[in-house]
């Protein structure tokens, strides 16, 4: 996909997506597409996959310059810091984080790394007109593990509003089953042996310009109009 159709019309069709997947999934080795990670997934900021204001008005532009331009930003110049000149240097973000979690003093590598990965991965969970129905093997899923899409998308919602403080809520493949699960601050579902679908976003960095204290009102917009089912789909593909 070019940078200029990509402005020109602000959406993707499925092919273009589908690409785009492709190429960012190989970019930053997200949940378990990496599979030649070695190659692709190095320390440096990735493109988002749409202009800034491709969410607007549900996520402002403004909200994305920070949260992309400033937060992403240094969490990615910070990792490339702290791992300057050590083992972990060569590394994938993903080998970064699971091999210094828990571990007390690498926990701004913990922080950072995960945090460069969560955020790659967000950018991806969500999409220009996005929301409605998922493709049939990933509905299929949804429906086994949840009965409905409607419970899918309300267990979502309570994970994400529930998170006391910064974290996450994800979509994860656990086993032969799909579950929602929540982490706090950088904590990633791969530390578990889970593998993420998709996420949300609900430090408050990633709301409050636009919702400031509905947290609420965000979650329900991305599940509403933003949430990107093919990524979650591409991701169930390859887990
Ligand atoms: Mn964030």
């Amino acid at each position: 996909m070019t940078k200029e159709n990509d402005e020109k019309d602000g959406g993707m069709t499925r092919r273009q997506f589908i690409g785009a997947a492709a190429v960012t999934a190989a970019s930053v080795a997200m949940g378990g597409l990496g599979t030649n990670a070695s190659a692709a997934d190095t320390l440096t900021l990735p493109a988002l996959p749409y202009p800034a204001n491709a969410l607007e008005p549900l996520i402002t532009a403004n909200t994305i310059g920070f949260h992309y331009g400033k937060h992403h930003k240094a969490y990615v110049d910070n990792i490339v810091k702290l791992t300057a000149g050590t083992a972990l240097a060569g590394q994938s973000l993903e080998k970064i984080f699971i091999a210094t979690a828990g571990v007390a003093d690498k926990a701004a590598i913990f922080n950072n790394s995960a945090q460069a990965w969560n955020h790659a991965f967000y950018w991806n969970s969500l999409r220009p007109k996005g929301g409605g129905a998922p493709s049939d093997a990933l509905k299929k899923a949804i429906d086994a593990s949840f009965g409905s899409l409607d419970a899918c998308k309300a267990e979502l919602t309570t994970a994400a509003t529930s998170q006391f403080g910064s974290g996450w809520a994800w979509l994860v493949k656990a086993g032969d089953k799909l579950k929602v699960v929540k982490t706090a601050n950088a904590d990633n579902p791969l530390t578990q042996g889970l593998h993420p679908l998709l996420t949300l976003d609900v430090w408050e960095h990633a709301y409050y310009l636009d919702y400031q204290n509905r947290r609420a009102d965000y979650v329900a917009a991305i599940l509403t109009d933003l949430v990107n089912w093919e990524f979650a789909a591409a991701n169930l593909a390859n887990a």
